[in-house]
């Protein structure tokens, strides 16, 4: 028998997968958390019905929203992942040497644990001795540091939730506090075409805080619309200005040199929708 698994991305819009079988579904302290293989994108994470990783195509998700905030910071020792529970987002900030510790705050210990029994392919890195997995909101633990990090990845759900927050101006304020005089931050901001309004209001929020904001986007075949965003907020290093004939060759499948500015192209209607709200 066929047994198929759907996301419904929109109240009209849905994503269909054929399933092999399905490895975990449970209830959390914070969320229903399932784990299914499927045929074409092999094993997927979901949360509260919403695919937030699968095996064939999260190099895409965690690479971006890793490589552009680490190259463009010139010396990153400190990194804070809020969120990340699978353990990508860690997996690719361990492949820059200046990394010496990296905080991965997750809220749902069930995620990390799941993460590490059936997704070691994502989550490997977080049994290497720089990273320290930290069970708490990321919202507390931002707030609890001033002047500490150099690069914050706010890896996180969608703003149901938890999550809610992390999409929030007092948030991006936090954050400014918790980064050092050169700090600079990126969290993921949905897709431009289902979530115009969380873009436009993320990036005005950030931009009322941070003095360089920046906008890019991402090919995800697995996420609503399949293109996606990321919003960088940064205190002196503008992702712009980086020669990337000083980029250090890292192993990678979807960013590279190249692509480190191009990525900040955007089509007309996403540049469109930044104007127009100023
Ligand atoms: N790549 C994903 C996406 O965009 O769909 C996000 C992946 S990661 C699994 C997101 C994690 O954020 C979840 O495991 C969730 O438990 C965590 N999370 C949500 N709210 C949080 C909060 N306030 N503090 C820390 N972690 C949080």
């Amino acid at each position: 028998m066929e047994l198929w698994y759907t996301e419904k991305q929109t109240p009209n819009v849905g994503i269909t997968c054929k399933t092999k079988c399905t490895l975990v579904v449970e209830k959390t302290k914070y969320q229903e958390l399932a784990i299914i293989d499927t045929e074409q994108f092999g094993r997927m994470l979901v949360l509260d019905g919403m695919v937030q990783t699968t095996i064939k195509d999260e190099f895409v998700y965690h690479e971006m929203i890793t490589h552009i905030p680490l190259f463009t910071h010139p010396n990153p020792k400190t990194v804070v992942i809020i969120g990340g529970g699978d353990g990508g987002a860690v997996r690719e900030t361990l492949k820059h040497p200046s990394v010496e510790k990296v905080y991965l705050v997750e809220i749902d210990e069930r995620v990390v644990e799941n993460s590490k029994r059936y997704l070691p392919e994502v989550s490997c890195g977080l049994s290497d001795p720089r990273c320290e997995v930290l069970f708490q909101d990321g919202i507390e633990f931002i707030a609890r540091h001033e002047n500490a990090f150099d690069v914050v990845l706010v890896d996180s759900t969608e703003p149901i939730g938890p999550a809610a927050g992390l999409f929030a101006k007092d948030f991006y304020a936090s954050i400014y506090r918790a980064l050092k005089e050169d700090g600079l931050f990126v969290a993921q901001t949905e897709s431009p075409f289902f979530n115009a309004d969380l873009i436009c209001n993320t990036y005005t929020s950030i931009k009322q805080v941070f003095p360089i904001v920046r906008l890019y986007l991402a090919s995800i075949p697995t996420y609503p619309s399949g293109l996606w965003s990321f919003t960088l907020g940064s205190k002196r290093y503008d992702p712009l200005e980086v020669d990337e004939n000083q980029i250090l060759p890292i192993d990678t499948k979807y960013y590279s040199p190249e692509i480190h500015k191009s990525v900040f192209k955007l089509p007309r209607f996403v540049k469109e929708l930044l104007e127009s709200n100023g």
